[in-house]
């Protein structure tokens, strides 16, 4: 009986019977996220279960009893990391932010969200951090535990639960709908320091890794981009977070916005879109990472600005975000990679990666922020990240050499997760 059941246990959870057989790949170079040097010509990488078992020349590794995967033409790098996704939306050109959190049931947005992990992983990108479900409650902690028992393909993930944000300052915003109609809201609503204490507990017992604040949204009375909590109630949402060994993920993009939540101990920003050069280097100075998502910016320029891709100039926002992405590369502030998918295209996680690149970053540099760099943001550098022995197997391949062409991301040919081959030639 046991042994019928270990079979089934077998059957039941493929991803979890990690492959005997080591596997050993073959491609022209192999780019290890260590440095930020050039790929390694004729290197080889051998996975031994879940985790990389050698990297370097191909005549130094003894891959005796191995599958040998070859690689012609493609480089092997470390899987790609998104610490900016929304797994539970669909791009807002196919159905608007509001009818989503209004209209869909929190069933069928969780089964796409399935469906959007697995074309995620298949695409490369082997972690995320899901940055709130945008109306889903905490249905995003369920899905994490799927993935990690394999029941169902998709990245790593680090969840948000619901996002916390001031009373009164998200959305459905409510002043455009009948005043008597009861909205649901696509975060957790709070207001003083008991509740957004109360609201950080609670998100991180319905399971959240990190815990995301709106540090500021469309409040002002013409819809502009305002503060929303003040520094006391940032303070306290920091220290309950940080106490509870949980980091912060502040969404600002207004500079008081930014300047706040910077001051009140965050780890993370995003957008950032208004930022000063002032701001921007008190979060060189603390070690605040910053993350550009400069692809939901393109996306709603597009859906909703009259933006033509090579046809039209860029929109104020492109530009005012272009404007900060510099700012913040000159004034030495770590940047990750953080797209805001969901906004757009799950699977197209790589454009940030190509706009990274446009905007004044090499493409090693926007490499080593979608890995090491992304994977330190989590706490996991010592384990994800880069191709070291030891580390986990999350590993790619693309067609071409990414480091000189950053478009090559977008050509995957392989995919190992966790030593699994995901996606291979
Ligand atoms: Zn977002």
């Amino acid at each position: 009986m046991r042994r019928l059941l270990t079979a089934l246990a077998l059957i039941l959870t493929p991803s979890l019977a990690v492959a005997a057989q080591p596997i050993l790949l073959k491609p022209a170079r192999v780019w290890t996220a260590e440095d930020a040097g050039p790929p390694h010509a004729g290197w080889a990488v051998l996975v031994k279960d879940d985790k990389i078992a050698a990297v370097g020349p191909l005549a130094s590794i003894d891959a005796t009893g191995a599958e040998v995967i070859d690689l012609p033409g493609a480089t092997v790098i470390p899987g790609l990391m998104d610490l900016h996704s929304h797994l539970f939306l669909h791009p807002y050109n196919e159905t608007s932010w509001d009818d989503q959190v209004l209209k869909e049931s929190p069933i069928t947005r969780t089964l796409r969200a399935g469906v959007q992990a697995k074309a995620t992983l298949e695409a490369g990108f082997t972690t995320l951090r899901d940055l709130g479900t945008e109306g889903v409650g905490a249905a995003d902690a369920p899905l994490k535990k799927a993935i990690n028992e394999g029941l169902i393909p998709g990245p790593r993930l680090f969840v948000a639960t619901k996002a916390i944000v001031a009373t009164g300052a998200y959305g459905p915003a409510r002043r455009n709908f009948n005043p008597e109609a009861e909205i649901p809201q696509g975060a957790q609503e709070a207001s003083g320091v008991p509740e957004v204490i109360k609201a950080v507990r609670e998100q991180a017992g319905a399971g959240a890794d990190w815990i995301k604040v709106y540090a500021d949204y469309r409040v002002g009375p013409d819809g502009s981009t305002q503060p929303t909590f003040s520094l006391e109630e940032l303070k306290a949402l920091v220290d309950t977070a940080h106490s509870s060994g949980r980091p912060v993920s502040a969404h600002a993009s207004s500079d008081e916005g930014m300047r706040r939540a910077v001051l009140a101990g965050v780890d993370t920003i995003e957008h950032g879109y208004g930022g000063s050069e002032a701001t921007f280097k008190l979060m060189a100075e603390k070690g605040v990472v910053f993350f550009p998502t400069l692809t939901a910016v393109e996306s709603t320029s597009t859906y909703f600005g009259g933006y033509v891709a090579g046809q039209t100039p860029p929109t104020a926002a492109m530009r005012n975000a272009d404007r900060a992405f510099k700012l913040a590369l000159k004034s030495g502030v770590t940047i990750g990679m953080g797209s805001d998918v969901g906004v757009f295209r799950h699977g197209d996680n790589a454009r940030e990666l190509a706009l990274m690149v446009k905007a004044g970053m090499t493409p090693v540099q926007a490499l080593l922020a979608a890995t090491a760099i992304d994977a330190k943001t989590l706490g996991r550098g010592e384990t994800l990240g880069q191709l070291k022995p030891g580390y986990l197997a999350d590993i790619v391949a693309v067609t071409g050499d990414p480091t000189q062409a950053i478009e090559a991301t977008r050509s995957v040919v392989l995919v190992v997760k966790g030593g699994q081959v995901v996606r291979r030639p």
